[in-house]
């Protein structure tokens, strides 16, 4: 089909032609962008992966190229013979690269037409997400989908190239296996070999990556899918690609720097510069100074600022004298009208006995001495918008709860409601205090976690990471303690601290992980933390216990999401844009109808049979 090219092997690409290449003869193979008509000259832009060439068919040169160009339409895939020409000055186009030259066509084949497409790629307005969705191969045609799916390659291979040249190996580990212990739903795949037996896709290479230590791999990465069946938030997909790691005898501290130089790695390969090492922070520290886990650096940590009151005031206040009493401060916000004001109360979502007061110049009225020093203390500066969450004086201690915790519950109802409200007045006023620029990347090292968490319906401690992260040696006495009163929400289990850790960008959690156990006892003691029985720890993990005692170096590792990486470099909105092929948020993947019922046959191999839901 192609040999009317003749000796003219050497094709070019599209977005490359250049006024060097001018009086060169060329051939370009791509996509008809779009066609412009004006009679005796038609115009082509042709387009590739690399970008877009302006093609010529004059009818005075080429009367039998022009009449082909008649049968053209957008989509259709073309070859073009041509030659290279400067265009006049006043019809250079500045907008694109090849904007300097064009092709003047001396022949043209039509390798393939196309039916119309239900959007163009060159659409500026975009359709809907369904319809982008179900014909995905037009919407990965798309300028912006072809750079985010280039720039995932380039951060992806530049992750493996710093890991592979820090000695990291990468080794597949079986998507075929069973349960895992993040603690998602599993997606199960019946075996038909053994039917009633299920393998599970892995919800991570956890226990396979830990193996591999005990197996001597001490540096083991791999960028690897996972896969976990929980309800969809937006920004979730159940097929999702980890940038996994493990290795074996570090510090902390040693898997932070390597996965700060392979992220300084990623964000170069994307054209940024970031700084390491990232700050480090303490989740009690992060609690009491952002209400949440993942504090967003780009705006000011909030203050306390209790003590800038009497009890008098805090009486009048109907403030709780015993809980923190948080200044939020959202800078350059400026005056606020009445409605705006009006506004913020419905942006507050109180945690139990968190009330706000929006109306600072009320306070400042009432309280002139008290505004000052809040203003001194948070450091608010003319135009800045100041609100406070104070604990309601109704409320009396809260329901009885850990006494070990440096945070105590009632305290952290106020932070964490006290956080939101600062996130949601961060976003809402975000026009006016820039701080959301693009580009302006704070990370965060986020350290100490609690090991447990109290799970009030199931009436149980859960592993706030997976069961495999080590306590922290301080904590390992609060651990010993803790196991013998493990349905207590008082138990000591409240205060020991994890040695897990979490990257954190710009409010975002990116990845997590921790150092782990690597003995057996300490091991068999968390399970029972957990409620967990011998028998009950055997039978999930057995294979991976009996593993541990064969000589387990200490290791510790991460993971972090590539998904989310290319979404923040690619300056994309949502996971689906920089995914080749993603699932809706009802985990249907629209282009090729997945998931989909099977044939009777089907089931039957596995011995599986379906009961329908009952109708309504
Ligand atoms: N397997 C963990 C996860 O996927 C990460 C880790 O601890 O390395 O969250």
């Amino acid at each position: 089909m192609l040999d009317f090219l003749g000796d003219l092997r050497r094709t070019h690409h599209c977005g490359i032609l250049r006024p060097s290449d001018a009086g060169t003869k060329a051939v370009l193979m791509g996509w008809v962008n779009r066609r412009r008509d004006l009679g005796n000259l038609v115009f082509i832009d042709l387009r590739d992966r690399t970008g877009v060439t302006q093609v010529v068919l004059n009818r005075e040169l080429n009367a039998t190229a022009h009449e082909k160009a008649d049968l053209l339409r957008n989509e259709f895939v073309i070859a073009v013979i041509g030659k290279v020409k400067l265009r006049d000055a006043d019809t250079v186009n500045k907008n694109i690269p090849t904007g300097e030259v064009e092709l003047v066509a001396e022949d043209i084949r039509i390798l393939n037409e196309s039916k119309l497409p239900p959007f163009l790629p060159s659409d500026t307005a975009l359709t809907n997400e369904e319809t982008r969705l179900k014909y995905r191969y037009i919407d990965l045609r798309r300028d912006v989908m072809q750079f985010n799916i280039e720039t995932r390659h380039h951060v992806a291979k530049a992750i493996r190239d710093y890991l592979s040249a820090q000695g990291f190996f990468e080794i597949e580990t079986p998507f075929m296996t069973r349960s895992t212990p993040e603690g998602a739903r599993d997606y199960l795949v019946p075996s038909r070999v053994q039917p009633g037996a299920f393998y599970a896709l892995p919800q991570s290479p956890q226990l396979f990556k830990q193996i591999l230590m005990i197996s001597g791999f001490d540096r083991y990465f791999q960028i690897v899918r996972c896969f976990r069946d929980e309800d969809l938030r937006a920004d979730r997909q159940p097929e999702f690609t980890q940038i996994d790691l493990e290795m074996s005898f570090p510090q902390a501290e040693r898997v932070w720097e390597v996965v700060e130089g392979f992220l300084v790695a990623a964000f170069r390969a994307a054209n940024y510069e970031i700084k390491t090492p990232f700050p480090r922070m303490d989740y009690d520290e992060a609690i009491r100074s952002f209400g949440i886990d993942k504090p967003d650096l780009r705006l000011p940590a909030f203050t306390d600022v209790r003590d800038c009151f009497t009890e008098g005031n805090l009486r009048e206040l109907a403030i709780n004298t015993n809980l923190p009493v948080i200044a939020i401060r959202t800078p350059k916000v400026g005056e606020l009208s009445r409605k705006e004001r009006d506004d913020i109360k419905p942006m507050f979502h109180s945690k139990g006995g968190a009330k706000t007061f929006e109306d600072f110049k009320r306070i400042a009225n009432k309280f002139p001495d008290a505004a000052a020093a809040i203003a001194r203390k948070s450091g608010a500066e003319e135009g800045d918008l100041t609100v406070l969450v104070a604990g309601s004086a109704q409320t009396g201690p809260q329901t009885a709860m850990p006494a070990h915790r440096k945070v105590t519950p009632s305290e952290l109802s106020i932070y964490a409601s006290a956080g939101l409200l600062r996130l949601a007045l961060a976003q809402k006023y975000a026009d006016r205090h820039k701080c959301f620029q693009r580009g302006d990347f704070r990370f965060l090292w986020v350290t100490n976690f609690p090991m447990f968490e109290w799970d009030e319906g199931e009436k149980q401690w859960m592993a706030a990471h997976h069961p495999f992260t080590s306590p922290h040696e301080e904590d390992m006495k609060l651990l010993e303690a803790g196991v013998e009163s493990v349905n207590d929400p008082q138990s000591p289990l409240s205060a020991v601290r994890a040695l897990a850790y979490d990257v954190v960008l710009n409010g975002t959690e990116l990845g997590s992980g921790s150092i782990r156990i690597h003995r057996q006892d300490i091991q068999r003691k968390i399970f029972r933390a957990l409620g967990m029985t011998e028998e009950e720890a055997k039978s999930r993990f057995g294979f991976f216990l009996e593993a541990l005692e064969y000589g387990t170096p200490p290791h510790g590792g991460i993971a972090l999401g590539l998904d989310r990486i290319v979404m923040i470099l690619a300056g994309a909105e949502s996971l689906r844009e920089v995914i080749p092929f993603p699932k809706t948020a009802r985990a249907v993947d629209l282009m090729c109808d997945a998931p989909t019922p099977v044939s009777e046959r089907q089931l039957r191999e596995l011995g599986i049979a379906v009961r329908r839901p009952e109708p309504k």
